[in-house]
């Protein structure tokens, strides 16, 4: 008996993602679930978990908070959307997430620097963080990951307002970025 429970606990369940019914149909299937299951890499706390992912055309992505489903959008499908998505799943499960949607962007954007790929929808970003393809460059992806962490981590030391404060550190270090850049194109055309 005792070497049968050995045998169980050496063999953990391995973290699952599926595909819904209409997900299986979708020629892009492959697709999302590779990115799923790439951004799940930096949710340990869903291990053991079978995330099932579904289809939706009305939103970029869906998830019910605390539960074990999200939607997404094949057509425009980012690594930050899912990242967003599997935080809602960790919202109201007692592990210091708090709940809505603002949190929800910081909170997914201190996971990872390679999952911070698109703008977050709902909190404010500088808009020249996005290179002129619209996309973030992996400098401006690192600098988001290091401003996330910090609100993420000043919240847990007590900071109320750690939404506002990730707003306005992200505004001031790429105003911090830009002047060394600006002042250089200034020399060069006087010069
Ligand atoms: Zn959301």
């Amino acid at each position: 008996m005792q070497l049968e429970l050995d045998i169980v606990r050496a063999a953990p369940q391995r973290p699952r993602v599926v595909a819904s019914a209409v997900l299986r149909r979708h020629r892009l299937m492959n697709d999302v679930l590779r990115r799923v299951a790439y951004v799940r890499r930096f949710f340990p706390e869903l291990e053991g978990e079978t995330i099932t992912v579904g289809l939706t055309r009305a939103a970029s992505g869906m998830a019910v908070p605390g539960g074990t489903r999200i939607w997404l959008n094949p057509s425009r499908l980012t690594y930050h959307t899912i990242a967003h998505e599997l935080i809602h799943l960790l919202q109201r499960r007692d592990l210091g997430i708090p709940s809505g949607e603002k949190a929800c962007d910081v909170f997914s954007l201190a996971r990872h620097w390679t999952l911070n790929d698109d703008r977050p929808s709902y909190i404010k970003v500088p808009l020249g963080l996005l290179d002129d393809r619209g996309v973030l460059s992996d400098r401006q992806a690192r600098l988001v990951f290091a401003v996330a962490h910090e609100a993420v981590a000043q919240r847990a030391g007590g900071m109320r307002n750690y939404i506002s404060f990730f707003e306005y550190e992200l505004a001031r270090q790429c105003d911090a970025q830009d002047s060394p850049h600006r002042s250089a194109l200034r020399l060069l055309h006087t010069v």
